[in-house]
């Protein structure tokens, strides 16, 4: 894939505020990318320098090799679909995408139009009325309207932050869809790392102006950079350890788990002998029930509070000598008791799921 779009070192100043930290980035063509970050991090930001609704303060960014500096949004290869949907409800579904074209007299809508629709399961709806239409379907047109000017990029601000969870799972896999069919690049903009980890190529996971971390998901939910990162994708349990020398293996003495040994993959950063932090996912700790046996390592521990989630069975579970209960997420299987809390519980872990931290 080739490069897109590149911001070099870019800045924003609200003020004295300061809202993008020297932005260095990449988006290729064809790329579903997300912008991920808790609220006011500046993603929307980010997004609003690109389509050229925001001036950066500092820094260059450039679309298909061209620098954007002084070129408005009207004029950029980009569109931007919002969270409020901005679909005008007195108008029908086809008059509404039609709008996409107001200053395109060159492209021909009859034609235009129902293919746009098409292209987002809505064909034949030209004649419905937009205030009829569900969540769902006003986002489509949303959507219709922004493809019907076949931009290189369309960004996406929250798009479906306004639906509910059925819905908005329903349209993630749609939109994963829609854009691998029209095979454009889709800038994403969002606060739920779900959303981002299920939908995207790539996401910038974004904290008070800068970037934290740039990676698949796989990467970011199994080797996160620091443990800024580690916190915001998914549960991570931290367990406090000393660094005892490092090399291709990693010798490490963890609070409540003891001396162990890692491999140098399992930590993100060069990480020298000083205090770090041991990241452990829920899901790759287990319970050993009785009469059952294990390879892995185990320890001792009692149950703390226990969460039934009917498919799933959360646990915390205080282990002597660490300071917070491990959580622990156990699928349920028939046959396989739900413990209760003040219970005794052996906890199955493995070196090999550990990631160490900054
Ligand atoms: P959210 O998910 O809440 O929308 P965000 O990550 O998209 O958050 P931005 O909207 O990019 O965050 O805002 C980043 C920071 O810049 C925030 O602290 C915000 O208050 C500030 N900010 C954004 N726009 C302006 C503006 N026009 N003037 C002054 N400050 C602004």
């Amino acid at each position: 894939m080739s490069a897109l779009i590149t911001l070099n070192g870019v800045n924003k100043y609200y003020g004295d505020y300061h809202a993008l930290r020297d932005i260095d980035l990449t988006i290729d063509e064809g790329e579903f990318f997300s912008l991920l970050g808790p609220s006011g991090c500046g993603k929307t930001t980010l997004l609003r320098t690109i389509a050229g609704f925001e001036a950066v303060s500092g820094g260059t960014v450039a679309i298909g090799g061209k620098d954007m500096a002084g070129v408005p949004a009207n004029l950029r290869p980009t569109n931007m679909v919002f969270q409020s949907y901005a679909i005008f409800p007195h108008l029908s579904v086809g008059e509404n995408v039609a709008f996409g074209l107001r200053k395109r007299p060159d492209i021909d809508r009859k034609t235009a139009v129902p293919d746009a629709l098409k292209m987002v399961g809505l064909a034949g709806y030209e004649g419905r009325a937009a205030h009829a239409l569900s969540g769902g379907q006003r986002q489509r047109v949303a959507l219709a309207r922004a493809l019907i000017l076949k931009p290189k990029v369309l960004l996406l601000d929250e798009p479906l932050s306004a639906l509910d969870k059925k819905m908005r799972e329903q349209m993630q896999v749609e939109l994963m869809r829609l854009q691998r069919h029209v095979g454009i690049t889709f800038i994403l903009v969002t606060h739920d790392q779900e959303e981002a980890l299920v939908m995207s190529d790539r996401i910038a996971v974004m904290f008070e102006g800068r970037i934290g971390q740039l990676a698949d998901a796989e990467t970011l939910y199994r080797r996160p950079r620091n443990r800024e990162v580690a916190d915001f994708i998914g549960k991570m349990n931290f367990l406090d350890a000393q660094v005892l020398s490092s090399g291709p293996v990693i010798d490490l003495d963890v609070q409540g788990l003891g001396r162990l040994q890692i491999d140098a993959e399992q930590s993100p950063e060069n990480i020298g002998a000083h205090p770090a932090v041991v990241g452990i996912r829920p899901e790759t700790l287990g319970i050993l029930f009785e009469g059952e046996s294990t390879d892995r390592r185990v320890i001792d521990g009692v149950v703390d509070e226990v969460v039934y989630y009917g498919d799933m069975t959360y646990y915390d579970i205080r282990i002597p000598g660490v300071a917070a209960p491990l959580n622990i997420a156990m699928k349920n299987i028939i046959g396989q008791p739900v413990l209760d809390v003040g219970e005794a519980a052996k906890v199955i872990w493995d070196e090999r799921s550990l990631v160490l931290l900054k």
